[in-house]
């Protein structure tokens, strides 16, 4: 059987009723007749007409011909390797040095610091990020943000699968954008690259579209309704007074007028998607630039600089005045080192076709 004219019940057999799906979108935005919606899971919207396209990039689909799941994408030049962290040219650590981005910001603001940056220098010319839906508080809304502005209210982690790279097609089609940021996890990070190497030239081009791959530190998502559910509905919390969600062990809930408070873990843990059993990537390996809080003092992000279009984005962010960075030595990475280990140990295997 070809990869080339399966149909959608391909990702529905493999991907989606194996619970293996990760939520990233990509096969919303392969799908140029929009037959694909997503719901918490994507589903089919319309006659499908087995054209494959949402099957080539899916980074839980493993290709019918090979095997392969994610392609293996060469390290940069002079990057230290490292099993469990994936390859790097620099660490560092960091924080925004802007005030609107450190009162909003998940962690160091290293992120919205960067992507700013890259903004307004005309490195890039749009992002695609994830904010709060506003008629829903602290359900996820992947955007297209092509203002500092509009990336700044984006700033903040909601570990959420928010199909985050269905708005390339948005940022593509709508927005016309030829330099995109990218902000996404793990998952996301093998996605963009299992497009951009994609041996369909017509998807590789779009691919590269996307100029800078920023991923993020993740060790599993929850679904849209588990704030609804632990916080609103058992804790009293309203939704829209939340001012931050934080995970450190357990999740801390920070009200804007009142305490922090706990859900412990072992309540968060039956709402953490499916597909998040199967994932062996804590450190988003296949970014330009990883961003996240361990390994580093509270209030800074770690930075794993990992290629050279890495090193010119951060670069920009400090000498434009964004972003504040010091060399962190390799101790730094022992934490992160630990949680990707656990992942790696734990995921479970994507079974094959
Ligand atoms: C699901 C999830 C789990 C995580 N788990 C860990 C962890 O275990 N350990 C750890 O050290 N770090 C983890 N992180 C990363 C961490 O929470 C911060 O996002 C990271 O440190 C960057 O902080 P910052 O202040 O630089 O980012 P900010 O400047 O605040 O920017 C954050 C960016 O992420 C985007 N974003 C927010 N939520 C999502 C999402 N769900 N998907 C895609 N993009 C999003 C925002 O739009 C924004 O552009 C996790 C992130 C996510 C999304
Ligand atoms: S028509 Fe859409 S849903 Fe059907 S195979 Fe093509 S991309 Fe997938
Ligand atoms: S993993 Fe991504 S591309 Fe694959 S089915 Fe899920 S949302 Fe679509
Ligand atoms: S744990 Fe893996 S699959 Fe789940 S959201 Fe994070 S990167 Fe994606």
């Amino acid at each position: 059987m070809s990869d080339v004219d399966e149909g959608f019940d391909v990702l529905k057999e493999f991907v989606i009723d194996r619970g293996t799906c990760c939520g990233c979108g990509l096969c919303v935005t392969m799908c140029t007749k929009g037959l694909i919606a997503f719901d918490g899971i994507p589903k089919l919207v319309g006659e499908c007409t087995e054209c494959g396209r949402c099957n080539w990039n899916c980074p839980r689909l493993p290709s019918a011909e090979t095997g392969e799941v994610i392609p293996s994408v060469p390290k940069a030049e002079n990057a230290t390797e490292d099993e469990l962290i994936g390859p790097y040219n620099e660490l560092l650590g960091g924080e925004a040095v802007k005030n609107e981005i450190l009162e909003r910001c998940q962690d160091g603001g290293v992120v919205t610091a960067i992507l700013c940056a890259c903004l307004e220098s005309g490195y890039i010319d749009g992002a695609i990020v994830t904010g709060i839906d506003p008629g829903h508080p602290w359900k996820a809304k992947p955007m297209v943000a092509t203002t500092t502005d509009e990336i700044i209210a984006a700033a903040g982690t909601k570990y959420l699968y928010p199909a985050e790279l269905s708005m390339i097609k948005k940022a593509i089609k709508e927005s016309k954008l030829e330099k995109i940021a990218v902000v996404t996890r793990p998952c996301g990070a093998q996605a963009v690259r299992k497009m951009q190497n994609s041996d369909k030239k017509a998807i590789q081009r779009m691919g590269e579209k996307v100029k800078l791959l920023l991923g993020l530190f993740c060790m599993e998502s929850f679904s849209d309704d588990f704030l609804q559910k632990e916080a609103a509905e058992k804790r009293g919390i309203a939704l829209e007074d939340i001012k931050k969600v934080n995970i450190k062990k357990d999740f801390i809930i920070t009200p804007k007028a009142e305490e922090n408070v706990v859900i412990p873990m072992d309540e968060a843990s039956s709402y953490i998607r499916d597909g998040c059993h199967f994932c062996a990537d804590f450190a988003s390996e296949y970014a330009d630039v990883s961003c996240g809080a361990v390994g580093t003092k509270e209030g800074s992000s770690t930075i794993i600089v990992r290629n050279n279009t890495g090193k010119e984005a951060v670069e920009l962010a400090t000498s434009n005045g964004w972003l504040s960075t010091r060399t962190v030595s390799e101790k730094a990475l022992k934490v992160p080192q630990a949680l990707s280990k656990r992942k790696k140990e734990h995921a479970k295997p994507i079974p094959s076709r």
